[in-house]
């Protein structure tokens, strides 16, 4: 069972988005990765580093810090042990499903995605970084990512 968070301030990655298949069957999916607490010092959380002018958090930068000892590690070496955790609805089957992957993104219909596979019908899907189709004059919510 995947827990959806209670706030994003909890997560590394929160996004909504529509699920929509080259053939244009739709579906829609939320995904997030949790944050993880620093695997040195095991009190602080591991986040990407602040600012120190200005306290603001560096969204683009490539390393995670501890809050608490300032222990760095790379998003590279990070992120593919980070669970990224799914629901959604299947373009394909149109059944609700929930999933665990690994935050690693792959290309999926010529965008960084996500790649999951309905535990129903096994359709590939993937979570795209950005919206790329969203199409004109169809405008529904803003998609919320709060990674970069
Ligand atoms: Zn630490
Ligand atoms: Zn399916």
């Amino acid at each position: 069972m995947v827990t959806m968070p209670d706030s994003m301030d909890e997560c590394y990655y929160f996004t909504r988005r529509k699920l929509v298949m080259a053939t244009g069957e739709e579906g829609n999916a939320v995904a997030w990765v949790k944050r993880v607490e620093c695997p040195q010092c095991k009190k602080g959380m591991l986040g990407k580093p602040k600012d120190a002018k200005t306290g603001k958090t560096k969204i683009r930068s490539k390393e995670y810090e501890c809050s608490a000892c300032g222990y760095i590690i790379s998003k590279e070496e990070l992120e593919p042990t980070l669970i990224c955790e799914i629901q959604y609805t299947c373009p394909m089957c149109k059944k609700t499903g929930e999933t665990e992957v690994p935050y690693i993104r792959k290309t999926f219909m010529g965008a960084p995605s996500i790649i999951f596979f309905c535990q129903h019908c096994n359709a590939k899907l993937g979570i795209t970084k950005k919206m790329k189709d969203f199409k004109k004059g169809k405008k529904k919510k803003a998609p919320v990512d709060v990674d970069e």
